[in-house]
């Protein structure tokens, strides 16, 4: 239970948003507004379009048609900072992409003194504070090499949050894990989203949407095809489409 207040304002705002890759439309019309705060987790069966809808998002892929806004700034306007908004935006990868010949420190200051140019000491002390809120501030000296997957993905995490984003963006986080590394790597999630933080989350954790998230949002086919709270939409599905997926799940 959570009892956090969401902020008036979209933190991320998708309107109209269409994307193909040649003539196969990967999304076709996508409508989704959160808010500062909100855990939106999406959740849908492969191939529907979820991670191509977390790109557009930061623009790892570029919309075929329709709007953006992160932060009130519009990604797709083409004059907007891009870099600056993707400063806004943390993402973390279902592979934790870190640099395995860097330690764990490194792989956290490297792109703070890279992107926002902090200086060595305060880009450390950054690292040190995001590497105890996932737990492992006794590994900032090992190498990736080293550590579990659960590990490896907190440290991404951390990295990510060294950053200082408004947002984070998760693409399957703990599908590449086995499944006793799973729930670390879920316990500083849910600790990030009672801290407050707006959230995307494409997970097939059902216990965790339905725990953490504010909204679920079930993607099939290129749409979205329910938006509501977790009991709405795992627990009660008005669609049948959700609810074939949902009970290919249990
Ligand atoms: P999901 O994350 O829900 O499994 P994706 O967004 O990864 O779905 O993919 C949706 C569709 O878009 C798939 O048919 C996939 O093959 C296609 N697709 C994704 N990325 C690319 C790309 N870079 N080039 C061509 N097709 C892509
Ligand atoms: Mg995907």
């Amino acid at each position: 239970m959570t009892y956090k207040t969401l902020g008036p304002r979209p933190e991320i705002d998708v309107r109209g948003l269409h994307k193909s890759f040649g003539d196969n439309e990967v999304l076709r019309g996508i409508d989704l507004e959160i808010k500062q705060g909100e855990v939106v987790c999406v959740i849908g069966p492969s191939g529907s379009g979820k991670s191509t809808l977390l790109r557009c998002v930061n623009l790892l892929e570029e919309p075929s048609k329709g709007q953006v806004f992160v932060g009130g700034a519009e990604l797709t306007d083409p004059d907007v900072d891009i870099d600056a908004v993707r400063r806004r935006i943390g993402m973390v990868f279902q592979q934790f992409n870190l640099f395995p010949h860097l330690t764990v420190t490194e792989n956290l200051t490297l792109p703070q003194r890279r992107v926002l140019g902090r200086d060595k000491a305060a880009a450390a002390k950054v690292a040190a504070e995001n590497l105890e809120r996932v737990g492992l501030s006794e590994k900032a000296s090992a190498y990736p090499a080293s550590l579990s997957g659960g590990q490896q993905q907190r440290v991404a995490i951390a990295r990510a949050l060294a950053m200082g984003p408004a947002v984070m963006l998760f693409d399957e986080p703990t599908s590449a894990l086995d499944p006793e590394l799973v729930g670390d790597v879920l316990a500083v999630m849910r600790m990030l989203a009672n801290e407050g933080m707006t959230m995307m989350v494409v997970t097939h954790e059902m216990t965790f949407a339905r725990e953490v998230a504010d909204r679920v949002v079930f993607m099939d086919g290129g749409v979205i095809v329910e938006d509501g709270t977790p009991d709405q939409v795992i627990g009660n599905p008005r669609h049948e489409r959700t609810r074939h997926f949902l009970s290919r799940l249990l």
